[in-house]
């Protein structure tokens, strides 16, 4: 999952130029974000603060509702079967990547289904546990692992869920199978570590970075090449001795499948104003991301990256055999 954004950049037409009449009237009421994990985790963090900005752009409002459930295929459901009209979008992640060859049964078409809108951030991943786990550092995690195998448990936000592939990679380099407790979100999952009931979770920096600075959980390792810079103490997973452990999650919007070009790119250009808002950028630095640049927050850089996040998963889960129903 190392170095999943791929740097091309392709161009898309600004809002207005294809079909200024109906561009203008859009929109003219509210727009539904769905984000298809629980709230209070990465995917609903991310979807909160460009649904602001983006609903700024437009002149209305941009609502998220939170469709939880099934390793993010209800809400990416709900948005494929929606009126193609602009007003339903969905927020997802890396999951969109996965879910097309991990469910073989799924009652939407989980690879024609959607318009791209654009990319939105790449975000880094973390190694960390319950504030009581008797381990100071990576190392020390491990030879605890390997000490009680499988008395130690790894939560995650469902099954084909970043936190899950995250966890079995972590699970597959160690040699061992932990317990795995699956939620509908990383919300509810960081709840409980931080309560005490799961021990490990693998989660992006977006929810785990205020968790970390408060002491409320412990942190391993992030699992990027360099250490991000609102965490510079913690070591990358590679520094603290799991070499190429690399693991990060890309986060894109979509419209349902028909959605009129105009729209989507109207949609485009208010993603790209989003992600340029100097308050949102300094958010996301904080949450130790970064949105992606202009050129790829567009429906046809979108497209072309997602496609081939799609071919790089199948084999990986074909050769696995690692379906989710
Ligand atoms: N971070 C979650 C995951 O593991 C999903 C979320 O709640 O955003 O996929």
């Amino acid at each position: 999952m190392s170095s999943i954004l791929r740097r091309a950049v392709l161009g898309m037409p600004l809002a207005g130029l294809a079909a200024p009449a109906l561009a203008q009237a859009f929109p003219a009421r509210p727009l539904t974000m769905i984000v298809p994990f629980a709230a209070g985790g990465p995917t609903d963090t991310v979807a909160r603060l460009i649904a602001q900005e983006m609903g700024r752009d437009m002149g209305g409002s941009v609502v998220v509702e939170n469709v939880a459930g099934a390793g993010g295929t209800l809400g990416a459901q709900r948005v494929a079967m929606a009126r193609p009209d602009g007003y339903t979008i969905l927020c997802h992640h890396i999951g969109m990547g996965v879910i097309p060859s991990l469910y073989r049964r799924l009652a939407y078409d989980a690879v024609n289904g959607f318009e791209t809108i654009g990319m939105v951030t790449e975000v880094p991943m973390t190694i960390v546990g319950k504030r009581d786990l008797p381990a100071n550092n990576l190392t020390e995690l491990v030879a605890l692992i390997r000490q009680r195998r499988e008395g130690l448990n790894m939560a995650n936000a469902g099954i084909g869920a970043a936190s899950h592939l995250c966890g079995l990679l972590f699970q597959s380099a160690l040699g061992v199978a932990m317990t795995t407790v699956p939620y509908r979100g990383t919300g509810p999952a960081m709840n409980d570590l931080v309560g005490g009931t799961v021990d490990l979770l693998c989660d992006q920096t977006t929810n785990t970075t205020e968790h970390i600075r408060a002491g409320t959980i412990r942190a391993y390792a992030v699992t990027t090449s360099a250490r991000v810079a609102s965490l510079p103490d913690l070591p990358t997973a590679n520094e603290a001795g799991m070499a190429g452990f690399a693991v990060s999650v890309w986060h894109g919007l979509y419209a349902p499948r028909g959605t009129p070009a105009d729209i989507v790119n109207r949609l485009s250009t208010a993603l790209q104003h989003a992600l340029a808002v100097p308050a949102l950028v300094s958010r996301f630095a904080d949450l130790g991301t970064a949105p992606v640049p202009a050129g790829q927050a567009t429906a046809a850089y979108h497209r072309q990256f997602w496609a081939a996040d799609i071919a790089r998963w199948r084999p990986v889960i074909e050769a696995a055999s690692a379906y989710a129903d």
